[in-house]
C-alpha cells in the first residue's frame, strides 16, 4: 500500500520522505522551485555518480538530511512523489522571492536528477526534461501557478545555491507553457557595471532586479550580493555568460524580462 495518494495521476511511485510540516501562513502553493540533486561531496560522490537517483531518493528520505522535495524526476523522466503537496517540504532553505522569506511555505520542490557543477554540468536527459514540463504543467493547472513563479533555486537563493545551473533548458520549458522567458539579447563588446562600483546606475540595476522578485537591498553599491543576485539571473536568463557582472546585454534581458511581466 502507497504511504499517501499521490496528488498528479503523473507520479510513478510514492517513496515517503519524513521531512516536512504545516505550510505556514498559506494553505496551497502559489511558487515551483526547481533542483537539481547534485553531488554531496566526500566519499559519497562515488556512489552518487553510480546510481544519482537512487542516492538521491535514499538521502531525501534520510533523518540525517533533513531536506526532501515534493517530487524527484529520474533520468529517464519518472515522477517520484516524496511530500504530499499540501505539506511544507524542505528543498528552499534561507531563501527569499518578492518578499518572502518561507519560499518553502509557498512553493513546490522539484528536485531533478543530474549531478551539477560538481560533475561538469552535464546535459539533462530528453526525457527528463519531458517529465519536468508533463508535472510542472500540470502544477501550474492545479494551483494557477503564475509564469514569472516557476523558479530556480538559484533564484531564490543566490549567492548560496547554482542548481538547476545554466545549461537547464528555461526555453524549451517556456516553448511547452511552463515559466516566463524572454530572448537573451546578443553579447556585445562593452564594459560592464562591476564589483565594487556605486552611484545611480547600480541603484537603478538593483531595483529593476528587486522589481522581478530577487532579494536584495537597493544599497547603490556593487556588492557582494549584487554580484550574486546578477549571476542568478544570468543563471536563468543569459546563459550564455555567467560571471555576475552587469553588461548591457544582461541589462537588456532584465528589461525585456520585465516588460514581459503577465500575472
Ligand atoms: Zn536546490
Amino acid at each position: 500500500m502507497r504511504a499517501f495518494e499521490p496528488d498528479s495521476r503523473l507520479v510513478g511511485d510514492v517513496v515517503a520522505s519524513p521531512h516536512h510540516g504545516a505550510r505556514i501562513g498559506c494553505t496551497a502553493p502559489d511558487a515551483i522551485v526547481l533542483h537539481y540533486t547534485g553531488l554531496p561531496g566526500g566519499e559519497r560522490d562515488e556512489a552518487w555518480r553510480r546510481d544519482p537517483g537512487g542516492e538521491a531518493l535514499k538521502w531525501l528520505c534520510d533523518p540525517r538530511s533533513q531536506v526532501s522535495a515534493h517530487y524527484l524526476i529520474e533520468e529517464d523522466g519518472r515522477i517520484i512523489q516524496l511530500v504530499p503537496e499540501a505539506r511544507r517540504a524542505w528543498h528552499a532553505g534561507l531563501s527569499s522571492w518578492r518578499g518572502a522569506t518561507d519560499v518553502n511555505s509557498l512553493s513546490i520542490g522539484v528536485e531533478i536528477v543530474n549531478p551539477g557543477h560538481a560533475a561538469g554540468l552535464p546535459h539533462f536527459h530528453e526525457r527528463q526534461i519531458d517529465g519536468v514540463i508533463a508535472l510542472c504543467r500540470d502544477l501550474i493547472t492545479r494551483h494557477n501557478i503564475a509564469p514569472v513563479r516557476v523558479l530556480a533555486h538559484s533564484d531564490v537563493s543566490p549567492g548560496r545555491k547554482v542548481d538547476p545551473g545554466e545549461r537547464f533548458p528555461w526555453a524549451e520549458l517556456a516553448f511547452s507553457g511552463v515559466g516566463h522567458w524572454v530572448e537573451p539579447a546578443p553579447l556585445e563588446d562593452d564594459s560592464p557595471l562591476v564589483f565594487g562600483e556605486e552611484g545611480q546606475p547600480v541603484r537603478a540595476l538593483q531595483a529593476m532586479l528587486a522589481l522581478y522578485g530577487y532579494g536584495l537591498p537597493l544599497t547603490g553599491v556593487y556588492d557582494k550580493t549584487t554580484r550574486d543576485v546578477v549571476a542568478a539571473f544570468q543563471r536563468h536568463f543569459r546563459q550564455q555568460r555567467v560571471d555576475g557582472a552587469a553588461d548591457v546585454s544582461t541589462v537588456k534581458t532584465l528589461h525585456e524580462v520585465l516588460m514581459g511581466i503577465r500575472d
